[in-house]
């Protein structure tokens, strides 16, 4: 039985970022550039106005010039370099002509057939924008391994980067065994179980943008488990769940073994979890994750949430330190990943511990938004201490 921190680094030693592919821009939010940007050209591209109004190059009477009779709007052509004491009419994104010292806002500018006055002097540069001025051609503008959100995809479309490299998206499959399960639509008969494992985990895939597919589960029976494990070559990522404790009918973890994955480990010291397997073969990582849903899913969170940030190339998530909010008391022979509530208050992290029943209360589990780490050898925790939290995936809504 290893340590969860041992379990870590195993996972993070052999989960790998994934290859890139070359998606359309409109297509690439919320995915992992996979290489750098830089600017191919300058931007703005041309100096331009801010405002509706008139660009001015003052003459002699630094509060007055003659307009000239065109008007370059958005997509125009840049208009004729302006004279002293000369004004053009310009829109918001028009280009301004050579010459431009100014903007007068339309609202600040009194007209008079075809002179213009304003309140002298005008601060030159006023409501232009230079050419170039947010980045240059060949300015570095984002970093490879950063997630690509609204603002970095339109800072990329100002860079022409489209398509935009990425990293491919984990492919991921989910098979829940065990001889009790019946789908979610139907009536149990005695003895049975409606399987929400499959239905869970597609769900907390989805949550981390991972598109699943899932299996109808299969019986305890280790052919038949094998069966299933042997078609898994095309996925990054497979998840078994139950079979995997040390029953007469658990036969998971050696069906993954015929199936020629190397079982890297089996059993960790965490609870709710314990039976934890994980292998690789090849590209594929599996996980054989315990059949009682609030084992499922929290040793998801823990081990394949690790492996999916690598598959991403980043590193493990890290946990928040926060203030627990009532004293915790629990056996303590394992490391606690406790079912928790995280929140702010006055933006510092206070967490409550849940009261669950245990791996199998899926009704006290569906209240948290985070794990608290309880360390093995402590029976009790003081309200006021400082713990560390894993926030699942979207825990402030
Ligand atoms: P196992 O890990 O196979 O020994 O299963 C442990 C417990 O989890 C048993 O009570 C199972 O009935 C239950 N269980 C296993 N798979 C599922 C599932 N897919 N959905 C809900 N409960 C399950
Ligand atoms: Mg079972």
């Amino acid at each position: 039985v290893i340590s969860v921190a041992e379990a870590l680094e195993i996972v993070s030693r052999e989960a790998s970022p994934l290859d890139l592919e070359d998606v359309p821009l409109s297509r690439a939010g919320g995915r992992i550039l996979a290489s750098a940007v830089s600017a191919d050209a300058d931007f703005p591209p041309f100096d331009t106005t801010a405002m509706d109004g008139y660009a001015v190059r003052p003459g002699d009477d630094p509060g007055c010039a003659r307009v000239r009779g065109e008007t370059a709007a958005a997509g125009s052509r840049p208009p004729e370099a302006l004279g002293p004491g000369e004004a053009v009419r310009v829109m918001t994104g028009a280009p301004v002509p050579e010459g431009t010292v100014g903007i007068v806002p339309v609202e600040q500018a009194r007209r008079n057939g075809g002179v213009i006055t304003w309140d002298a002097p005008l601060p030159p540069g006023l409501h232009v924008r230079r050419r170039g001025e947010v980045f240059r051609r060949g300015d570095p503008l984002i970093a490879a391994g950063v997630r690509l959100n609204p603002e970095r995809i339109v800072l990329c479309a100002g860079a022409g980067r489209d398509p935009v490299p990425v990293l491919r998206r984990p492919r991921a499959i989910v098979l829940p065994t065990g001889n009790e399960l019946v789908p979610a639509a139907a009536q149990p008969a005695a003895g049975q179980i409606r399987n929400g494992n499959g239905p869970g985990l597609i769900a907390a895939l989805a949550r981390r943008g991972v598109e699943a597919q899932e299996r109808p589960p299969a019986a305890d029976r280790r052919e038949d488990i094998r069966r299933e494990l042997e078609a898994t070559n095309d996925f990054d990522l497979v998840l078994t769940t139950g079979g995997v404790s040390a029953g007469d009918f658990d036969e998971t973890v050696e069906a993954a073994s015929e199936a020629d994955f190397s079982v890297l480990f089996h059993r960790v010291a965490v609870k709710p979890g314990m039976p934890v397997a994980f292998g690789r073969r090849r590209r594929t990582l599996w996980f054989g994750l315990p059949g009682n849903p609030v084992s499922a899913l929290t040793t998801f969170e823990l081990f394949a949430g690790a492996a999916l940030a690598r598959f991403e190339g980043r590193s493990v998530p890290t946990t928040v330190a926060a203030r627990l909010l009532r004293p915790i008391v629990r056996k303590a022979a394992r490391e606690g990943a406790l079912d928790a509530r995280l929140t702010l208050c006055d933006g510092r992290a206070e967490v409550e511990p849940l009261e669950s029943h245990g791996s199998h209360d899926v009704r006290t589990s569906a209240s948290r938004n985070a794990l608290l780490f309880a360390p093995a050898g402590r029976s009790r925790i003081e309200e006021g201490e400082i713990v560390p939290c894993l926030p699942l995936p979207g825990w402030l809504d």
